[in-house]
């Protein structure tokens, strides 16, 4: 039996950011997962966008923490040489009828504290971007991409210089509180007791919160699945900004987007259905959808098209439902004190990493 101080679940990029920080303060910190190596599920499958902030509700955790950590990351990337590039996105209306919309967009951005927001016309669009159809556009300087692989492994190194603990294949089976610690159980037979657990596991967040005794139906945090695939073009060159279209009116996703990364290859996607299993196979099903939305801002044709990657979204926010924040929160009002669940961490989960994990610092003092 193990004794530990600071126990985190999950080395995806929250885990692994919260490990950072907190090890800078606290002695005694170790981060688990299940699997061999860190950020083998959604970290490592998204779009590697730093997003300024723009689309969400004011005063949300998703609006503040990801405003804050959007510069805490480029910060973090500058000072640590991960790779990075802070190319800006244009949202694009295609019709008219679009435009209302996208100045609602920029009004809630400037509300939400985002920088350097501009309204383009058609003509300055086709300057920045040739090959895009819009007629109007709204230029998001903020915006970039980053190796977030390289952001991971830093996290950790620097996690691991402050005397921070990871450990692999260690998958928590069960969790019991006892006095004033909880006792941690793993699928190899090993026990950990730990006077505070920091809860970043993801997909399986929510279940995490049911093995302590939260009930996930009176405090509706049931995560809900949600898959995204993308596809690449091997035809399409010299784009310079992500291309966003309107988001979904749903809330459920940004719509297929065009993105970039740092060799300058195009990817579309994601596209967003709600999935029962975690599973990462792909067939081409959605490929007409994946045409008709990329083909209203720029022209593609079916076969240059390739299937690339997926991801599921751990989504508060079920099918039909309204919008849904992060849930990040120490949770002694539920007779667990010390035991900090992070939950329904989707997009902009990576953007908001470092800001998350100053949160989760500040929620233990
Ligand atoms: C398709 C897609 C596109 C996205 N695009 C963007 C984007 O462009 N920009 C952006 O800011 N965000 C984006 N996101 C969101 C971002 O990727 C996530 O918010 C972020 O990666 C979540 O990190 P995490 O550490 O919480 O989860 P994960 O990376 O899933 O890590 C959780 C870890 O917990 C471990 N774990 C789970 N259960 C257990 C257990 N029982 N015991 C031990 N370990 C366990 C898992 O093995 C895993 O390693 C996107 C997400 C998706 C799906």
């Amino acid at each position: 039996m193990e004794k530990v101080d600071k126990l985190i679940i999950g080395a995806g990029v929250i885990g692994l950011s919260v490990a950072k920080v907190l090890s800078e303060v606290y002695d005694d910190v170790v981060v688990v997962d299940k699997e061999r190596s860190f950020g083998l599920h959604t970290s490592s499958r998204n779009s590697e966008v730093l997003h300024s902030g723009i689309y969400y509700p004011q005063n949300s955790y998703k609006a503040k923490l990801c405003v804050k950590g959007l510069n805490m990351l480029y910060n973090f990337a500058r000072n640590n040489n991960i790779q990075y590039n802070n190319c800006g996105k244009l949202i694009v209306a295609t019709q008219e009828e679009e435009i209302p919309e996208l100045i609602k967009l920029k009004e809630n951005g400037v509300k939400n504290g985002v920088q350097d927001l501009e309204l383009i016309e058609e003509d300055e669009c086709k300057n920045l971007e040739p090959q895009i159809k819009a007629v109007k556009a709204l230029k998001v300087k903020s915006t970039g991409i980053i190796d977030t692989h390289e952001l991971m492994q830093k996290l950790e190194k620097k996690a691991e210089e402050n005397g921070a603990f990871l450990v692999y294949k260690m998958e928590v089976v069960s969790i019991n509180r006892r006095n004033d610690s909880y006792q941690v159980n793993f699928g190899n037979g090993d026990i950990f007791v730990a006077q505070t657990v920091i809860n970043c596991a993801g997909l399986h967040s929510d279940r995490i919160a049911s093995k302590v005794g939260i009930s996930l139906k009176r405090e509706k945090l049931k995560l809900h699945w949600c898959k995204g695939e993308y596809y690449k073009s091997n035809r399409i060159q010299n784009i310079e900004h992500l291309i966003y279209p309107l988001p979904d009116p749903t809330g459920v996703s940004l719509g297929i987007h065009l993105t970039i990364n740092l060799n300058s290859e195009v990817r579309f996607g994601p596209n967003a259905y709600y999935v029962n299993e975690l599973d990462y196979k792909m067939d081409e099903k959605y490929k007409q959808e994946f045409l008709s939305a990329i083909n209203r801002y720029i022209e593609v044709e079916a076969d240059e098209l390739h299937l690339d990657d997926c991801g599921i979204r751990p989504k508060l926010q079920g099918p039909n439902d309204d919008f849904r924040d992060f849930y990040i929160k120490e949770e002694s009002d539920k007779n667990l004190p010390n035991f900090i669940n992070a939950i329904g961490i989707e997009s902009p989960g990576l953007t908001s990493c470092l800001a998350i994990a100053e949160r989760i610092k500040d929620l233990l003092n």
